[in-house]
């Protein structure tokens, strides 16, 4: 095989494992080639394809659908994939639940969600178009455990937006989020370096 990954599995084979194989070794940056770390095939690569992860780096964004709870049609946020369902694992998405129905309460909106669980191809595309630290690196993220959300209310931008930093919103989820298990992480807080005031992630 080529000594560094490709986007394409087009590397010459050079060998074949049983189906039953248990690998030790990592991810490169892409998602798309696993690295073998030991054994006869140490320094080799896997395309990630064939692989079943078992180990939690190993499963960021590749859930099996039994994993995560399918939100309410109500909690997409229709300015971004407006046909998608949201997903997140069940305890965040039971955590969510009870947050929304607060938040509605008090604010008489849905807390609409701009992403939640990420697909491992999703955020290689968001990693490729944004970079780091926007996006975090493949196999990193909490949206690819079903542990964070974006909120985001349709037809308000950054600027204009209830949840940026110190308005109604935000001032009401910083102090109300906890409760229901959500806690922004402090890189991500006004002051932080990559301020996301969009950002929660579930902490349980
Ligand atoms: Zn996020």
């Amino acid at each position: 095989m080529r000594d560094q990954p490709t986007l394409e599995p087009r590397a010459r084979i050079v060998g074949t494992l049983a189906s039953t194989t248990t690998l030790t070794g990592s991810y490169d940056a892409s998602g798309l080639w696993f690295r073998i770390a030991e054994g006869a095939f140490k320094g080799r690569w896997v395309t990630s394809a064939v692989l079943v992860a078992t180990t939690a780096r190993a499963v960021n964004g590749r859930l099996p659908m039994s994993a995560v709870t399918r939100l309410p049609s109500w909690s997409v946020n229709v300015s971004n994939l407006p046909h998608e369902p949201r997903y997140l694992s069940r305890a965040a998405a039971v955590g969510y639940l009870g947050l929304a129905a607060a938040f509605k309460a008090r604010f008489g909106v849905a807390l609409t969600i701009t992403e939640a669980y990420r697909t491992l191809s999703r955020q290689q595309l968001l990693y490729r178009t944004l970079g780091y630290p926007r996006a975090a690196v493949p196999g990193t993220s909490n949206h690819g455990l079903g542990n964070a959300i974006d909120f985001g209310i349709a037809r308000t931008n950054a600027i204009n937006s209830p949840l940026y930093f110190g308005r109604s919103y935000d001032v009401w989820l910083t102090a109300n989020s906890k409760r229901w298990g959500f806690d922004r992480p402090d890189y991500m807080d006004r002051r932080g370096s990559n301020p996301e005031w969009w950002h929660y992630n579930f902490v349980g």
